[in-house]
């Protein structure tokens, strides 16, 4: 069972009182984030580590990998996966180690970030303050809030569309975790990546194929050549 867990300070409307009242009385364990305060912050460009507190960090992960116009509680969603991801990272990953650092800022390797500076040169000018006010509300609004999976933080992976339907990790990269499971997701046809298409030619198909099987071989002229041989639990394509 998935939790956010509460370790900071928050005050508490009757609404959230009578979630949190129903939460409580499942017993869990606790898992406070104090030894996790500080992310060494490798710059894929430069080799840099910088130092910086979670939550400012966390300002540029979020205004990097969601745009500021998405609704504030998406952005809060976003902080929350966020945090979780990082100090999943600081506490069992050792990728970055050896460069001195926790996480670094590209999304191709670990979660995209980017500095306040260059977030706001990138907004237009009129704009600036008021997005950056906005996603630190974001952030600030859920601090000490992570996902927990009895007791220890999760593997928070995120992306942005399923296509109505999560996948298995088991199914992604072959690890199986109670908490990445095949699951609907209603609503995602009305935003972007719902659906896509790749057209590749002839020429190229065989190129790639052949970057992975060397004796690869294909008779375009025979239609069954090409066809799905099996589907996972969501009708996804099984490789
Ligand atoms: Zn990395």
């Amino acid at each position: 069972m998935i939790k956010l867990f509460q370790v900071g300070f928050v005050q508490r409307t009757s609404e959230t009182s009578a979630i949190l009242k129903n939460i409580e009385k499942i017993p869990y364990k606790t898992f406070d984030y104090g030894d996790y305060q500080t992310v060494r912050l490798l710059h894929t460009e430069t080799g840099e580590v910088e130092e910086l507190p979670l939550d400012i960090y966390l300002y540029g992960v979020v205004s990097s990998e969601m745009p500021v116009a998405f609704e504030e509680e998406a952005l809060k969603a976003q902080a929350i996966v966020a945090r979780t991801y990082t100090i999943y990272q600081m506490m069992h990953h050792q990728k970055h180690a050896e460069q001195g650092a926790d996480i670094c800022d590209s999304s191709l390797c670990c979660q995209a970030w980017i500095s306040k500076e260059n977030r706001m040169a990138r907004w237009e000018e009129t704009e600036r303050e008021e997005n950056w006010i906005k996603i630190e509300n974001a952030v600030n609004a859920t601090i000490g809030k992570v996902i927990l999976y009895e007791g220890e933080p999760i593997k928070a992976f995120f992306h942005s569309n399923s296509g109505g339907m999560t996948e298995s990790s088991l199914n992604v990269w072959g690890g199986d975790y109670p908490y990445l499971q095949a699951v609907e997701t209603i609503g995602e046809s009305d935003y972007s990546s719902y659906e896509s298409e790749v057209i590749v030619s002839k020429d190229e198909l065989i190129v790639k194929m052949r970057e992975n099987f060397d004796d690869f071989e294909i008779h375009f002229e025979q239609d069954d050549w090409i066809q799905i041989l099996e589907t996972t639990d969501t009708s996804r394509a099984y490789f």
